[in-house]
């Protein structure tokens, strides 16, 4: 056996085990457990400094999960399924489900009804996707999701890879993983060589506060970055783990100097069992205002609301126009500092131009 997938055998999942060593009572992550899958890999519950930190919220259940408030399914993803193992809800582009496990299962995941559950997904389930594919030429981007794709075994990931590379009207590839974050150690030399094979290919992680910046995840993410693949970080504002300015603007900044470019700030979900991570959309309005012209526009990811009932992600910023008329448009900067703009350009003067 492979030295990751040792590795990934040595994952906290059962309640009395980790109550064990974070010395807590285990009855209530038995009664958690009971609902939701469990898994912390051994490196990401080292990242865990003190009971109720930022990594421990992420990764050790709590018995607020219980508080059944929320949707099992709001973005409506089921209705948007023509086959299990496919999201198809934009025009060119579909997410592909090829695994439900994970290194670590996260606490507020939007895909709790998925992740964890074997049934959720065969291998004829990834042939059925496969298929939907193949008869739909108006797909040119799969992001291959899960679960992790990147927990399959390398042969796996390969076959997979290369089916959707045979497709000719695909052009590109994503994967969405998070073990650079919670598993790095399985990002290794040999993953690299197969996904180098697949370009172009897009891998975006998953990190959601600067602690989870370490010499592992660095390595790990230099790595895939030196096998050519552009990286993006998709992070999820929660409450007690990012959503404080400060946090994710170090979280931004760092992201880059590990080459992984914000792409995504989620607005949480409306999903069952993860209230307690919840915040008010001006929190995340209030840290984009804190980011856009503060540093690096490298650094600055979009906000986005995945709207309920299958409407996709829509972005929001915090709005810079002032006033706007049939004259002029004036518009607020990063200081406050107010500019006017003209609404329109001056035709006459064009005209003239174009006489000459
Ligand atoms: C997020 C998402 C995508 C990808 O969206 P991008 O904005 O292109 O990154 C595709 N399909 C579904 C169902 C999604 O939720
Ligand atoms: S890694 Fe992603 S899919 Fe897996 S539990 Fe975490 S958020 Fe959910």
């Amino acid at each position: 056996m492979s030295e990751w997938k040792q590795l990934a055998q040595t994952a906290i999942t059962r309640p009395d085990e980790l109550a064990k060593i974070l010395r807590v009572d285990p009855e209530e992550l038995r009664r958690v457990h009971e609902v939701y899958p469990l898994r912390v890999s051994r490196y990401y519950l080292g990242l865990i400094r003190e009971k109720g930190d930022p990594i421990w919220r992420q990764a050790i259940p709590d018995i607020e999960e219980l508080n059944d408030a929320g949707e099992v399914d709001p973005l409506a993803e089921e209705a948007d399924s023509p086959v299990p193992s496919i999201s198809h809800r934009y025009p060119d582009r579909v997410l592909f489900y090829v695994s439900h496990v994970c290194a670590t299962y996260c606490r507020f995941c939007t895909r709790k009804r998925k992740v964890g559950n074997p049934q959720s997904l065969s291998d004829e389930g990834i042939q059925c996707g496969l298929d939907y594919i193949r008869r739909h030429p108006e797909i040119r981007d799969v992001i291959v999701s899960g679960g992790d794709p990147l927990m399959l075994a390398d042969e796996r990931i390969d076959a997979i890879l290369k089916s959707l590379r045979s497709i000719r009207h695909v052009e590109i590839l994503r994967i969405g993983s998070r073990v650079p974050v919670t598993f790095p150690q399985r990002v290794t030399p040999e993953l690299c060589k197969i996904l180098k094979r697949h370009h172009p290919l897009f891998l975006n992680t998953h990190f959601n506060h600067p602690r989870e910046i370490t010499p592992e995840s660095s390595k790990a993410c230099n790595m895939l970055a030196d096998a050519g693949i552009p990286l993006g970080n998709q992070s999820v504002l929660l409450k007690g783990v990012n959503d404080d300015p400060a946090v994710m603007k170090r979280l931004v900044q760092k992201l880059l100097t590990i080459r992984v470019r914000p792409y995504y700030i989620y607005q949480a979900d409306l999903v069952r069992g993860t209230d307690h991570f919840r915040t008010s959309i001006e929190t995340g309005l209030n840290i984009m205002a804190s980011l856009r012209g503060h540093t690096s526009g490298l650094a600055v990811p979009h906000f986005v609301v995945d709207g309920s009932g299958g409407v996709g992600k829509i972005a929001i910023i915090p709005d810079p126009v002032v006033h706007y008329d049939d004259e002029e448009i004036v518009l607020k900067n990063y200081e406050g500092f107010t500019c006017s703009y003209p609404t329109h350009c001056r035709e006459h003067q064009t005209d003239e131009v174009r006489k000459w």
